[in-house]
């Protein structure tokens, strides 16, 4: 690693059923890129290639790496799947491994407070995450239902409020704004 390194690393939480969340974290990685700096994003519970996101990191932006640890299905919470905690724990175990040899810059793990909630993966697990990062990293989680060990854990927190959406008048999610 040869590129200039952030000083203090920050952790953010993006939460709240509003919009804005992932993309959120994704004009962040934008903005880190355009100074130099190398983003890593694993992408909890989500498993379909089609997200924009992915295709323009792999098209325009080679210091934007994107992994995913679901399926394409959604995880029912009462009765999540062997295979939904099975890929939760590999992303934790990748996320964990990713962080702390400290070569990524910012750190994006989308949707991992839903996974937290959904008890695919273990809170103490991601508090330790917080605690244990390498100075120089920032860190940022996305995701509903945030939980309070979390946000108290972290230094900037945003809750997008939902105020309204076109879901409520029934318009399915659009290719290139809602994925
Ligand atoms: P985005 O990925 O657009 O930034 P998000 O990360 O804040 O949204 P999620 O809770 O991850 O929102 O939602 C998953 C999907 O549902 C996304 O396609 C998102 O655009 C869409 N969405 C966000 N908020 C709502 C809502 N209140 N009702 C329905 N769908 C929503
Ligand atoms: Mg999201």
């Amino acid at each position: 690693m040869n590129h200039r390194r952030l000083e203090k690393g920050f952790v953010h939480v993006y939460t709240g059923n509003g919009k804005g969340k992932t993309t959120a974290a994704l004009g962040l990685a934008l903005r880190a890129i355009g100074h130099g700096y190398r983003v890593f994003m694993l992408q909890f519970m989500k498993g379909s290639k089609e997200y924009g996101e992915i295709k323009a990191a792999e098209k325009y932006l080679p210091e934007l790496t994107i992994v995913q640890s679901g399926l394409e299905t959604f995880v029912d919470k009462e009765n999540p799947s062997p295979e939904d905690i099975a890929l939760a724990r590999q992303g934790l175990d990748m996320a964990r491994k990713v962080i702390m040899e400290g070569n990524y810059d910012l750190v994006i793990l989308d949707e991992i407070n839903v996974a937290v909630d959904f008890d695919l993966i273990p809170l103490d697990a991601v508090l330790d995450l917080i605690r244990n990062k390498p100075n120089h990293v920032e860190l940022i989680l996305t995701g509903r239902y945030a939980h309070p060990k979390i946000i108290k854990a972290a230094d900037v927190v945003t809750e997008m409020n939902l105020i309204n959406h076109p879901y409520y008048d029934g318009v399915e999610a659009r290719k290139g704004i809602e994925y």
